[in-house]
């Protein structure tokens, strides 16, 4: 899953970043509000981490323009202001979450998988799909109960293809929310995650839409 990163404080900025990337997550990190705007207009996102004070622009005004151009992608707002009365206007311009500094780093991490939770309408903190169950928490994968090996990168298709039971995505959908900024992808990347997943999960699980992409099955291949 891809995340946004908007964050100033570089030392900050790395803990939560490489904390993230050890979750499993691919983070793309900018540094200013402007930044932030030209990011959040292009980026595939499944969630914006955002820090209110920054350089260039505020991160309010951010979230603002977020919301009213009716960017739905979740905002957990992470920021050294702790009056209620600012909080208050985090979570009214749009925020779903709010979380003050110094916060501890495993708590982000559940705040986080609780925001794509219910981003994803999925009030169960497991996913199941035939079967197939994946735990965010752990991100330990099992199949028909038994637990099964998967990559970082394999995890992460896993997540987007079982996101939305159905929808077909496309090699560069995938592509995008597999890699973040100045990371090398392989032109065939993506179909050799796949070819790994099938190899572990069992040849139904995922399909191949002809000249479209790649699907879940719905009833996860059982
Ligand atoms: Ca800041």
């Amino acid at each position: 899953m891809r995340l946004l990163l908007v964050e100033d404080d570089p030392m900050i900025g790395e803990a939560v970043r490489d904390g993230l990337k050890l979750d499993g997550y691919t983070v793309d990190w900018v540094r200013d509000g402007v930044a932030a705007d030209a990011a959040i207009a292009v980026g595939d996102f499944a969630a914006v981490l955002l820090d209110l004070g920054l350089p260039r622009r505020d991160g309010l005004q951010v979230l603002k323009t977020l919301r009213a151009r009716r960017g739905a992608v979740p905002v957990l707002v992470i920021t050294a202001r702790d009056a209620v009365a600012d909080r208050i206007a985090g979570l009214d311009a749009g925020a779903d979450d709010y979380l003050v500094k110094p916060f501890d780093l495993d708590e982000l991490g559940a705040r986080l998988r609780a925001l794509l939770r219910r981003a994803a309408g999925r009030p169960q903190p497991i996913v199941e799909h035939g079967p197939v169950t994946i735990d965010p928490a752990t991100r330990e994968v099992t199949v028909h109960g038994r637990p099964v090996a998967v990559s970082a990168k394999e995890y992460a298709l896993l997540v987007a293809l079982t996101e939305r039971p159905g929808i077909v995505l496309s090699r560069s959908q995938l592509e995008d929310r597999l890699y973040g900024w100045g990371e090398e992808v392989g032109s065939n990347a993506v179909e050799v995650h796949v070819h790994h997943l099938r190899r572990k999960l069992g040849d139904d699980v995922i399909r191949t839409v002809r000249g479209m992409g790649y699907t879940i099955a719905l009833d996860g291949g059982a």
